[in-house]
């Protein structure tokens, strides 16, 4: 008896993460099941091929990024997959928006979830800090075995206290630690998110026109830093219907922010509001418009506004157009800026002459703290995934089992 790792995706690269368990009596579970982040788009047949998808598994998926989840809809359709309630509904959203609802359904467990109990297998869910919305990392006990599987996370986000606390108290003798190393090998420091809004509220307050901001809606942590901020300085914040969408589907029964709050406005443009409506999704959109703001409405110094590729059509075609006076603030990953999508906006502002500032910080743990995380649990082994410079930055974790994809390994 015993328990056989296979890392199918993951140990060379970031994202397209697919992870595999597997019992002597045959009983599998998989961890994620991602699309590699430079999959083309509409791609498909992307599952890795050592993924035997002739026998039964169960899929545990750790947070709502597409290079975790994005590849669900090609698993056998048997395979019952779970996630967190939150997670679940960001994942439908995203499919519902690009007009790709899923076909899949998800059995889910919420925050304060117990022990998922699956044959051989008892899955616990820890609610982790990450730029992810409702991320776990994975507790996986099997035949007197355990594996500690981080999913994706960070040490100085909103929920930095969850991580702190697995690491004053871990989970007792875990024999393999599968770590993400997304920020190995870069020393860039992090900054918390209290200092990325106090650094907002800086630019808040000097900037004499409107501040545009790109940042990925469903980043819910970054969504209320740049809200504190907003509401700090007197400003209000106007955000799209796909981020109000957001808000709503998480917010229900908790104290998250969402359309009603004072200092923010819905953006009901155009093109969103027929896509809700082409998404029969009309009562969404009524709900929104006591707290909605037309595109023609923000001028002047009082707006924080949301700002991407999708909504500048609309925003031009209602009279919104930069200044001098305005400022545009990118608040994600600076290597996204290579991609037209993203570069677009940056473009449009900085032609109207608006000064281009950057404040952002990582989703993911520093390099001190993947270590210090590594170092607070004590595995008997480390197993590398979700980084690209392991190779070289493998000091400081202890003893290290350098997989390769669809290597398997016998869990000691
Ligand atoms: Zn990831
Ligand atoms: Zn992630």
């Amino acid at each position: 008896m015993g328990l056989r790792l296979t890392v199918h995706r993951g140990t060379q690269q970031i994202g397209g993460s697919c992870i595999e368990i597997a019992h002597a009596d045959g009983c599998r579970i998989i961890l994620d099941a991602g699309r590699p982040l430079d999959a083309p788009d509409g791609a498909t047949g992307l599952l890795p091929a050592s993924l035997d998808r002739s026998r039964p598994a169960i899929v545990f998926i750790s947070h709502p990024h597409q290079d975790h989840w994005g590849l669900i809809e090609e698993l056998p359709p048997a395979w019952p997959i779970w996630t967190g309630a939150g997670a679940a509904q960001l994942i439908a959203l995203t499919g519902d928006v690009t007009r790709r609802p899923l076909n899949r359904t998800f059995e889910t467990w919420d925050a304060r979830s117990k022990p998922v109990a699956i044959g051989p297998f008892t899955i616990t869910p820890i609610l982790t800090d990450h730029s992810a919305f409702d991320a776990y990392m994975l507790l996986i006990e099997s035949e007197g075995r355990r594996l500690l599987y981080t999913g994706d996370f960070r040490r100085h986000g909103r929920k930095s206290a969850l991580v702190d606390r697995i690491m004053a108290c871990p989970p007792s003798d875990i024999d393999v630690l599968l770590t993400e190393g997304t920020n190995l090998g870069s020393d860039k420091p992090v900054k918390s998110e209290n200092g990325l809004e106090k650094d907002f509220v800086e630019l808040f307050e000097r900037t004499k026109g409107r501040v545009f901001v790109a940042w990925s809606g469903q980043n819910i942590d970054r969504t209320v830093t740049i809200y504190r901020a907003a509401k700090q300085t007197g400003r209000t914040l106007a955000i799209d219907l796909y981020t109000a969408d957001v808000l709503d589907r998480i917010s229900e029964g908790t104290r998250l922010l969402r359309a009603g709050f004072p200092n923010l406005k819905i953006i009901v443009t155009r093109g969103l509001l027929s896509n809700y409506r082409s998404q029969g999704r009309q009562d969404f959109v009524e709900r929104m418009i006591p707290n909605g703001i037309s595109a023609r409405k923000l001028e002047g110094s009082r707006y924080v506004v949301m700002l991407r590729r999708g909504l500048i059509h609309d925003y031009q075609s209602a009279g919104v157009v930069p200044t001098a006076d305005d400022v545009f603030n990118f608040s994600m990953w600076r290597g996204y800026l290579s991609e037209p999508y993203h570069a677009e906006a940056l473009e449009w502002c900085k032609a109207a002459g608006a000064e281009i500032a950057y404040i952002h910080t990582s989703g993911h743990a520093s390099p001190a703290d993947l270590r210090a995380f590594a170092m607070a649990i004590r595995p008997k082994i480390v197993v590398p995934v979700h980084g690209v410079k392991w190779d070289e930055e493998f000091h400081g974790f202890g003893r290290i089992r350098r997989l390769a994809d669809a290597e398997t390994m016998d869990v000691p």
